[in-house]
């Protein structure tokens, strides 16, 4: 069975040693962790200091983002050999923000993925509809589109290897969460997706977490159903008490 992975995205938030008390206290909260993966996506600025204080912890570090070339003249770009280089192991990409505000697009998304796959970083892919979407009834429509561009030329080998993020756009950093009945459809559509693309096996093996304003108090709800395996967390892994407390939740289903 699939053990609940939590993620955290931090987007731009925290300096070096804000990042650092943030870790140092989530660290101490989460010493009795056992079977829940987790992991925290700091801005790249604190991933070096982030991974430092980590390097002996089972929490995992991950990038918000990279860049499909090795190297080269792309001003402000990060390649997966630097987010390596500063300690991580994971990366987010393809998150509702970057859609929105920085032109990311479903091919650009299937570039980063495959760069990430080539060099060892794990990647977390994120989905999700627009309100709009979702009262025109193309939710299904929407997913299948971006999935299968995200995952073009994705093998069953390296799919098994991929965390997808469903992020309902409507409830990302608006406090409206998707019930979760609301959630487990999508997630159990994108897994059918899975089977059918890949085989049984592979769509049984990929977590999928699901992201948009989950906390402490909904976060139980969310992860029993039965294809939620995790969350992607933003507002709320800011503070180490809500993290670690969506954490344990996690820990008391797996
Ligand atoms: C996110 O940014 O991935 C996210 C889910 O944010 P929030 O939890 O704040 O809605």
């Amino acid at each position: 069975m699939r053990n609940k992975v939590i993620a955290g995205n931090w987007k731009m938030h925290k300096t070096n040693s804000e990042a650092l008390q943030l870790v140092k206290a989530l660290k101490v909260k989460t010493a009795g962790i056992k079977k829940t993966g987790m992991i925290v996506c700091p801005p790249a600025t604190a991933i070096s200091v982030v991974s430092d204080i980590l390097s002996a912890s089972p929490i995992a570090v991950g990038a918000q983002n990279l860049y499909w070339e090795k190297h080269g003249a792309f001003t402000g770009e990060l390649s997966a050999e630097m987010i390596l280089s500063a300690g991580a192991t994971y990366v987010i990409i393809g998150h509702s923000e970057r859609r929105q505000y920085f032109g990311e697009t479903d091919d650009t998304v299937n570039r980063r993925l495959h760069r990430a796959l080539e060099s060892g970083l794990k990647p977390i892919v994120c989905v999700g509809e627009r309100l709009d979407e979702r009262e025109g009834n193309i939710t299904e429509k929407v997913i299948e589109t971006q999935i299968s561009g995200a995952l073009k030329g994705i093998s069953g080998a390296q799919m098994k290897g991929i965390i997808i993020a469903y992020e309902p756009v409507w409830a990302i950093g608006t406090g409206k969460t998707a019930s979760p009945e609301q959630a487990q459809e999508v997630h159990a559509f994108i897994r059918k997706w899975l089977r059918e693309q890949y085989d049984l096996g592979t769509s049984e093996a990929v977590i999928i977490q699901y992201g948009g304003s989950v906390k402490p108090g909904n976060a139980e709800s969310l992860l029993k159903q039965p294809d939620i395996d995790g969350a992607l967390v933003g507002g709320a892994c800011l503070e180490a008490d809500s993290f670690a407390g969506i954490i344990k939740i996690a820990e008391a289903i797996n």
